[in-house]
Order: structure tokens, then sequence, then C-alpha cells
């Protein structure tokens, strides 16, 4: 939940025209997730209406991109308009200690080069719009401006479902559909109508961002690392996005009631943390903020269920983890292809029913289950990448791939066969990497980005 989603670029709609009393499917939400599903629906033919309440382009957080997001970007036709666009390459990632070491980066391509290797930091309002561009051009009816005011699952008994929309001009109106997507992101409209949200006990974190013009950049501009820093005393850390604008948007992120509760406003808690991360301190040495901080808290929940007759889940509505690895678009637009994937043959075959639309999430979890995991081992203080990989180096292409995103096919989870075991022994040996993560000692066989 954005607390203060900051003003928006314009009021003026991007799509205009007559919404259709039916369609085939209606897609509630235009960011990653809902503009990949209603792209893939509408290529195929199928009649498509993909509303947002919020006027395209429109601010966005989430800029760091894991490399596997390629594929969906491939398969939507979208990357000669990225090299238009010209975001900023992404590389790989870099962690930086709370005592302010900084590892060399960890290079996606150094494990397996190939071109998803490089991936992007993004503008969100300029990715989700291109998005959104692209569902209207395979064939989508695509409104901007335009609110779910409420929704009915199969009133009548017949299958289909009644969307009330309200349109830029106030008027309001009942449209109907044989399938009906939830992509409203945090939102959630059908799971929280459902009462299906579980929010994750253990990931009640909160995050305060802003971007700042003049912090440090990498000296040949791009491409450029996503960095995670840590603050001195580990309970909170620093996500640092350069961008192409020549901004850097930088986050911190830590327990809610650690970040929200402290007696400080967001602004001076924001400062006191950025005293407290040496990494930060540097590089923002000689910046200037250029927006209000913004706050967002209560992000992490999942689930209960993901499908039902005639309608399916995706992307932060179907669930949301962490910020930490930069999985959210990553997951968005997988799921987004998946369940469109799903919805196409389901119209084909005439069949709509639960199992069809959620066909795909058995294997979509089992690979979000593994993130999650690696988040958890984030959060925990007996944790360090670097003490475990010096001791199976073995696994370093295996994390790899859990970094890169690559969580669908093989085995990622491999890992977890020794990491449990040597979570629960570090636990049990009271070892504490909560405050300089001990910078495991140095092995060559081990990424140094792993070292903190
Ligand atoms: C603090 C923080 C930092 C993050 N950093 C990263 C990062 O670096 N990298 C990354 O990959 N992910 C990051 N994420 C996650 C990322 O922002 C989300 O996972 C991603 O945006 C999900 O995409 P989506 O399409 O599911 O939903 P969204 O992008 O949230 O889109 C949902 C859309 O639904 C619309 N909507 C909602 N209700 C209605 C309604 N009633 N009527 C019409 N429209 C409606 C909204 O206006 C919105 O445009 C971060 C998240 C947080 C909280």
């Amino acid at each position: 939940m954005v607390l203060d989603p900051g003003p928006q670029a314009k009021s003026q709609p991007r799509m205009t025209g007559s919404v259709q009393p039916q369609y085939d499917c209606i897609v509630m939400g235009a960011g990653p997730g809902g503009g990949t599903v209603a792209s893939l629906v509408a290529q195929q033919g199928w009649k498509t209406l993909l509303v947002d309440r919020d006027p395209m382009p429109r601010f966005h957080v989430g800029e760091s991109l894991m490399p596997e997001t390629y594929w969906t970007f491939e398969r939507l036709g979208v990357l000669e308009d990225f090299r238009r666009i010209a975001f900023t390459r992404k590389y790989g990632v870099q962690f930086v200690s709370g005592d302010g070491k900084e590892s060399r980066a960890f290079v996606f391509s150094e494990h397996e080069p190939r071109a998803s290797a490089m991936t992007w930091h993004v503008e969100r309002a300029e990715l989700d719009c291109l998005l959104f561009d692209t569902a209207a051009k395979h064939g989508a009816d695509c409104r901007d401006l335009t609110r779910i005011i409420d929704f009915q699952l199969n009133p009548n008994g017949d299958g289909k479902h009644s969307v009330n929309v309200q349109l830029p001009d106030g008027s309001r109106h009942h449209v109907w559909t044989k399938v009906l997507v939830d992509a409203s992101g945090q939102q959630a409209l059908i799971a929280n109508r459902l009462g299906l949200v579980n929010v994750d006990p253990k990931l009640k974190k909160a995050a305060i961002w802003g971007y700042f013009s003049d912090a440090a950049r990498n000296p040949v501009i791009e491409p450029e690392v996503t960095c995670i820093l840590h603050t001195e005393d580990k309970l909170a850390w620093f996500w640092y996005i350069p961008l192409s604008d020549g901004r850097v948007s930088v986050g911190a992120v830590g327990d809610n009631d650690y970040l929200l509760k402290s007696g400080m406003s967001p602004e001076d808690r924001f400062e006191w943390l950025r005293r407290r991360c040496p990494g930060v301190l540097k590089r923002l040495e000689s910046a200037t903020l250029t927006t209000p901080l913004r706050v967002a808290k209560e992000f992490s929940y999942t689930t209960s269920r993901r499908a039902g007759d005639g309608w399916v889940l995706v992307g932060d509505a179907y669930g949301f983890i962490d910020p930490v690895y930069s999985s959210g678009v990553y997951l968005a637009l997988k799921s987004g292809e998946w369940a469109a994937d799903a919805i196409v043959e389901g119209l084909r075959t005439n069949d709509l029913s639960a199992q069809q639309l959620g066909r795909w999430t058995p294997q979509f979890d089992q690979g979000v289950h593994w993130i999650r995991k690696l988040v958890h081992a984030f959060y925990c203080n007996e944790f360090s990448f670097g003490a475990f990989m010096k001791e199976y180096p073995q696994y370093g292409p295996n994390l790899t791939d859990l970094l890169i995103g690559k969580v669908f096919e093989g085995e990622p989870g491999r890992i977890f066969d020794d990491l449990d075991p040597w979570m629960e022994k570090s636990i049990a040996l009271g070892r504490d990497c909560s405050l300089t993560d001990p910078m495991a000692p140095r092995d060559e066989n081990v990424p140094d980005a792993f070292l903190c």
C-alpha cells in the first residue's frame, strides 16, 4: 500500500471512445501484469478491455528489473521500444555492508552470457505506459482514468461477470465479461472482496523513498548496478537505483514499526537512516532530493486462491514478496503471460473453469517459493551469503539463477538442501552476521558480491 501516491502527471485520458457492453476479457489495472495479459489475449483476437483508474503515464515504484523479464518483453515485442526509450541498462547487483565495505559487483553475464543477462532500471511511468500502448496496438480497448467501482462474480448464474466502471466524464457503465482478470496491484480487488489475502507475518516491512539528482553514479554512466546497502546495525537497508533521467531512486526498507513508529516523521527517519548507512551517505554527499519522500507499508502478502470460475489473479493482486531482489515486476509479467495463455486456451475450448484459468499457478507458486525463501534468509541475522558460499561454492550458479529470476525451470531449489540445515546450524550456534556480516573469508570460487 503506497500511502502517498504523489501528484499524477496529467488528467487527460490517453484513450477515448466508448466502452463496449460485452467483452471476452476485462483486465482491472494496467501495470506490468495487466498490460501483459491484455496484450496477449487481444493479440489472439479476443475482445479485451484494459482499464486503469490513473492517467497514463502514471508514477509507480519498482524500477529495478530482474534479467528474466527479457523473455516476456521479447514476446510482447517491446525490446525495440526499450532501445528507443534508452532505459538505464543494469548488468548486476552490488551489496554494501553496514560498515561501508563494497563488494565487487556481481555481474549476471558471468554465469551465463546471453542477451537476457543485461536488464534495465526503468522509469515505471514509461514502462507501464509502453505496455498500455502495446495492448492497444494488439487490439485491446485500453482506457485510463477509468475506475472499477464494483464488480459481481457470476450474478446471473450464466458464468458472466458484471463490472461497473466509471469513465473520465464521471458516467458509470455496466459491462459484462466472460473472464475477469484482477491486475489491480496492491488494491487486490478480488482477493480483498473474497477474503483471500494473508499478510506475511515475517515480512511486515515498510519503505521510505525519494529521487535524488547529483547522486553518485558509475563513472562510465551506464550500464549500472542496483545497490543493496545495509545500515550500520543492519536493521534497515537501502536500494540505490540509477535512472536514465540522471536521477537515482533511493529507498530505505525495514520493519514497519522500526521505520514508521519511531516518533520521527518519514523525512527525519529517512535522514536518520541515511546517516547510519555509510554506503548511502557517501553516494548522496552532493545530492539533492527532487521529490517529496514517499511511504509504503504492508506490501508483503499471499493469497489463498488465485483463480475461480471465470476469474484469475496476476501480479501484486496475486501476491507480493518483498522489494529486496527486485522480483515484483518480473512476477507480474510472468503471471500475466501464463494467465493469458490459460485464458486464450479457455476461451477457445469454452472451458473457463477455475482449474483451467489457474492451471499454471502450481508451477508459478513453486518458483515464487524459492525467491521467498531467499528473502527470508536475507532478513535472518544468522545468514550470510558469503559464509554459506565459502562452505558450498558449488551453489554459485544456483544462487545466480535465483537472483536473475530463473526459478521456473531446472532445479532452482537444490541450494536449499544444504542452505536450510546450514541456517539451522547457524541459528543453533548463535552465529550473528547482523553487523558487518563478517565479510566471510574470501574464496576464489565465491563471487565477491556474495561476500557481504
Ligand atoms: C517499496 C517497493 C519497492 C519496489 N521495488 C521494486 C523493484 O525495484 N523492482 C521490481 O521489480 N518490483 C519492485 N516492487 C514491486 C512492484 O512495484 C510491483 O510488484 C509491480 O508494480 C506489480 O505490478 P502489477 O501489474 O501487479 O500492479 P501495479 O503495477 O501496481 O498496477 C496496478 C494498477 O491497477 C490500478 N488499479 C487499482 N485499483 C483500480 C481500480 N479500482 N480501477 C482501475 N484501476 C485500478 C492502479 O492504478 C495500477 O495502475 C516494489 C514494491 C514496493 C512496495
